[in-house]
């Protein structure tokens, strides 16, 4: 029940100010997004990548309300890409962009945000890596959708994600699975209406089940971004049911969460790739995290009450 509830002040801004400036705050943020700056996350990169992980590169912001901000995440993603081409790591980092950030939701933001999208992918490529777009609410994924095609002409590894708690998913990931694309597949993590998503936990698994089917069958390279152990073991076995190799398919997970199972799987030969989130707006992306589980609130909520 928490989850909603949690939910839903992702998106107020007197919680946003209220969580922020909250003493302890910053110690409990630390476990989910590991930096602030491109200095900050530059030995992390380093550290995970020589471990055998791969990584995906989130620079925390969205539902930004200037053409000015999204034009800032372009940079901020630009910087991170020069910084990449130093360390010579190719694909093994790529870049997660969230199109809210880049100004899908102001006027004329569906061109607006492939406008300030296509350069990030492009310099990506000139480095030898890629960018996946995430997914945010329903209302925003048609949009989402048709720049990731865009951008597939000329950028084929662009890839995109899709949500098992939608209805729409299994013909999205019948689409983009024809169409030979990579794809993210994860459960889902914003609040969505009993219209357009499942609620309950066990159809969610279900469905995300039927998805994955899809994908391993089909023309398109499979990203299993979950924690979810038993996900995980059903992934492996519809894999080599498909017949594909080890790296034609990989998986997918938070910096911060099961650390542990990023390096047993990396150790047992998968393309393990850790989402790594950095920058100073991370209040949307921090509440996500505490709404997937109510031990992390109790933990926030506990650390709050002992320093106060
Ligand atoms: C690489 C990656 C990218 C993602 N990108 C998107 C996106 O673009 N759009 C989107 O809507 N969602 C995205 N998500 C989030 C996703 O939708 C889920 O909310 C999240 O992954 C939790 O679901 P789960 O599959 O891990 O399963 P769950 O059933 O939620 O969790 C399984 C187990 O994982 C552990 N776990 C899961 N979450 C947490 C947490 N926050 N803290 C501590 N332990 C936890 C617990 O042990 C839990 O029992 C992404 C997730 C991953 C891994």
């Amino acid at each position: 029940m928490l989850g909603p509830v949690i939910l839903a002040a992702s998106r107020s801004d007197r919680m946003r100010r209220l969580i922020s400036a909250a003493p302890v705050t910053k110690q409990v943020v630390d476990r989910f997004i590991p930096g602030e700056t491109v200095d900050d996350i530059v030995p992390i990169i380093k550290d995970l990548t020589d471990k055998g992980l791969e990584l995906t590169m989130d620079v925390v912001g969205e539902d930004i309300t200037t053409p000015g901000q999204a034009a800032a995440a372009r940079d901020a993603y630009l910087a991170l890409i020069d910084h990449l081409e130093e360390l010579e790591l190719g694909e093994r980092v790529e870049m997660s962009v969230k199109l809210s950030m880049f100004g899908q939701a102001l006027e004329g933001g569906h061109e607006l945000a492939l406008a300030n999208v296509r350069p990030v992918v492009e310099a990506a490529a000139a480095i030898g890596t890629t960018v996946t777009l995430d997914a945010e609410d329903h209302t925003t994924l048609d949009s989402m959708f048709a720049i990731h095609e865009e951008l597939r002409k000329d950028f084929p590894q662009t890839g995109c994600v899709i949500q098992a708690y939608l209805f729409r998913t299994e013909a999205d990931a019948r689409r983009l699975a024809a169409s030979g694309s990579r794809v993210r597949l994860v459960k889902g993590a914003y609040k969505e209406p009993a219209e357009v998503a499942y609620q309950q936990k066990h159809e969610i698994d279900k469905a995300y089940v039927r998805i994955l089917r899809i994908l391993m069958e089909g023309e398109g390279y499979p990203m299993i971004g979950s924690h979810d152990p038993r996900l995980i073991a059903i992934a492996q076995e519809l894999a080599h049911k498909a017949g594909r190799k080890l790296d034609e398919y990989e998986f997918q997970m938070l910096y911060g969460i099961r650390g542990d199972e990023h390096l047993r799987l990396a150790a047992e030969g998968h393309r393990m790739r850790v989402y790594t989130a950095y920058g100073t707006d991370w209040y949307g992306y921090f509440m996500r995290r505490l709404a997937e589980k109510p031990a992390n609130l109790r933990f926030f909520l506990r650390s709050m009450v002992s320093k106060g």
